[in-house]
């Protein structure tokens, strides 16, 4: 018998882990994180474990198909590779003679092979790329750039030397990050202190020193609190604030009425509790991580509650400390020479992006883009008609609100193709379906890990596809192909992966032994003195001219959550350790783990309306009503209901997820339209439901 063993990349949600795959007789029979990875130390999630069963699923597309019928009918009929990919080049070009190039959309999920997808779409010609971060990070990324003018993802939040961590919408231990999970409990064991502030006790909350059962969206006004209390009993690091600070004076004057006191009557926080754990946060300064979160899509002041974030972290001199939020370095950081890169084989499209981005609304960073506007522009045609839509790996119609609205606007355009390795509701409403091989049957391009100690990494094919499904290349090279663009045209996984490496002083081979090639030999820290922050100051800046210019205000005033109406609810969602969004539901194995979703709801709120635990509710939001079945417990905030996202799946090609549980976004109506300003995220938790007994 033949066996290997193969380093990949995790692809069972967009963390990426790096992993080794057990092969025998080219079949995968188990997945365990790579050994060689510092942070991983062979461990993969309970998702990770279970890529076999995708492999092994017979409920994905296997071969490529084209609609027959209308959209979102489920009528298709199956086409060679051949086929699809001519069809898809045509459509596109026919697209482009007649509208421009700029009027292709292409939207995927971000992470670290998103170069090629760029590179594709410059090859078009299109200013538009997207990415989903609109509904997931958009706001913490904003916040970091408006502070240091630079993006979240260059500042590295030092767990494992940690000595007091914060976290305030962010569910490590249920929202996993394997690396993040094990550089915490390391720190945990080594003493670091662990807060928790959320809406309801979660997994991460059991492991914490201090929990907060916090109001829904007061937790802008509970950090102003701590903001106010760290300048006004003198708790600051001085020596940081008056190297780095710019505008100090402003936040001391805007965080003046923000008391203890007052922020007790908005977030129900005990006055005493509050002051308590920032003096026990000061005596681990510097390192200290008030975690900046991930998914802060939540409330229309969402982009404000992040730069509070930041800023409370750099009261505490946590920027650039080890144990804080170090810089992260690059390859050119550590005296080396990073990837060559397929974005920059084509000019960048000279013309305005549909999403008003980077001109109509000048502080947001192109990159990833506003998706909802993208959408907003399908249907107006203002900028410009867009009327071509590439789903990468992304589905819209369940990761945003209003998908009825949105399944009206996706029929103005011409075409709709998905590119997906699972069935999901935006594949089904598209005109061409492109079935991708599942992670451990495709091989991906090099990618870099920027941190303290940067690596490239490369994703191999364990073993070769079931059905007839391709790898990204292979799809993207196949449509450069066909459409003219001789530049991305790669024959070979090799010949790509080659053309990155050119110049770097690494080889193909070099990545044999571990899957990964590091760039330095140790985790560079660099000195407070050597910071640089690309703001116009070369500052922490609390006034931001960016902003200032768009009529925003940097420091906002903070403005009162409304409560809920009677007999009403705040929706709020998020994740568990199981599942990952949607995609995981039909999984053969993880179905089994969690098959549903429950409402949480406030025990004694619940039992005062009559309703017993386990019992089936109705939950109404707009114009929709469905039914789940309710958990009572004390440990979610009264004013809440919550439910973790994923389910309600309607297709009939997923057995094992269809008619479990509910679609939180179903309930979001209008939510297309709620955004936070400043920030670009979308505002999904800013929807009331009512719940009711079913009779
Ligand atoms: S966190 Fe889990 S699912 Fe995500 S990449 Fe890592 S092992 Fe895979």
């Amino acid at each position: 018998m033949a066996s290997k063993k193969v380093y990949s990349v995790c692809g069972m949600c967009t963390v990426r882990c790096p992993i080794q795959v057990d092969v025998k007789d080219g079949v995968c029979t188990f997945i365990q994180g790579n050994p060689h990875a510092a942070g991983i130390n062979g461990s993969v999630c309970a998702r990770g474990s279970a890529g076999i069963a995708l492999i092994k699923d017979d409920e994905r597309p296997q071969f490529p198909v084209i609609r027959e019928g209308e959209r979102g009918e489920g009528r298709w009929h199956r086409v060679s590779w051949d086929e699809a990919l001519n069809q898809v080049a045509s459509k596109l070009k026919e697209v482009t003679a007649k509208y421009g190039s700029r009027s292709i959309l292409f939207s995927d999920r971000g992470g670290p092979f998103r170069d090629l997808y760029q590179g594709f779409v410059r090859g078009l010609g299109s200013p538009n790329y997207s990415n989903h971060d609109a509904s997931c990070a958009r706001n913490v990324h904003h916040a970091a750039q408006s502070l240091f003018g630079v993006g979240r993802e260059e500042l590295v939040n030092d767990l494992k030397n940690a000595r007091h961590v914060v976290l305030q919408t962010r569910n490590i231990f249920e929202s996993i990050n394997v690396k993040e999970v094990n550089d915490l409990l390391d720190a945990l064991d080594k003493g670091c202190r662990l807060t928790v502030i959320d809406i309801r006790a979660n997994v991460s909350s059991t492991k914490a020193n201090n929990f907060f059962l916090i109001r829904p969206k007061t937790d802008y006004a509970f950090n102003l609190a701590v903001i106010h209390t760290l300048l006004y009993e003198d708790l600051y690091d001085h020596a940081f604030a008056d190297r780095w600070i710019q505008d100090f004076k402003a936040l001391q004057q805007f965080v003046r009425p923000y008391t203890p006191e007052w922020a007790e009557r908005e977030t129900g926080i005990d006055k005493d509790r509050l002051v308590s754990f920032v003096r026990e946060l000061t005596e681990a300064k510097p390192s200290v991580v008030w975690h900046p979160g991930w998914m802060a899509s939540r409330y229309r002041d969402s982009f404000y509650f992040c730069r509070s974030i930041y800023i409370i972290n750099a009261l505490f001199g946590s920027i650039g400390a080890k144990g804080g939020l170090p810089l992260t370095s690059t390859p050119s950081d550590v005296g080396r020479k990073g990837l060559q890169k397929f974005a920059e084989l084509f000019p960048k499209s000279q013309e305005k992006r549909a999403d008003g981005v980077g001109w109509r609304y000048p502080h947001f960073d192109s990159g990833a883009g506003l998706l909802q506007l993208a959408f907003k522009a399908i249907e107006t045609e203002d900028p410009y008609p867009v009327k071509a839509y590439i789903a990468y790996r992304h589905d819209p119609l369940t990761g945003f609100p209003d998908s009825e609205v949105l399944k009206r606007i996706f029929q103005k355009l011409d075409l709709i193709v998905s590119v997906t390795f699972s069935w999901s509701d935006t594949a089904w409403f598209s005109d061409v379906v492109l079935p991708l091989s599942p992670y451990l049957e495709r091989e991906s391009i090099m990618a870099t890990k920027n941190g303290l100690k940067p690596y490239f990494f490369v994703r191999q094919r364990a073993a070769e596809p079931r059905f007839e499904t391709l790898a990204d290349w292979e799809i993207i090279c196949g449509l450069a192909k066909r459409l003219g663009m001789e530049a991305l045209a790669f024959n070979s996984a090799e010949d790509m992966w080659n053309f990155q490496l050119r110049g770097t002083g690494v080889s193909i081979k070099d990545f044999d032994a571990s899957g990964m090639v590091p760039l330095s030999k140790d985790p560079k820290y660099r000195k407070v003195e050597e910071l640089k922050f690309k703001t116009p100051s070369g500052k922490i800046e609390m006034i931001s001219n960016k902003l200032e210019t768009q009529g925003l205000p940097s420091l906002k005033p903070y403005e009162p959550a409304p409560k809920p109406g009677e007999g009403q609810f705040r929706l709020t969602f998020g994740r568990c350790a199981v599942h990952t969004q949607g995609h995981t539901v039909n999984n053969m194995l993880l179905s089994k783990e969690m098959p549903e979703n429950e409402l949480w709801l406030n025990k004694k709120v619940g039992e005062g309306m009559g309703i017993a635990d386990g019992e089936r509710v109705e939950i109404s939001g707009g114009k929709h009503s469905v039914t789940i079945k309710a958990k009572l417990t004390d440990l979610i905030h009264p004013d809440a209901v919550f439910m973790v996202h994923g389910f309600g799946h309607t297709l009939t090609t997923e057995s094992r997820a269809i008619g479990k549980g509910v679609l939180d976004n179903a309930l979001m109506t209008g939510g297309l339209d709620l955004w936070d300003p400043a920030g670009g995220g979308m505002a999904m938790q800013e929807h009331f439901v009512t719940v009711r007994k079913v009779k």
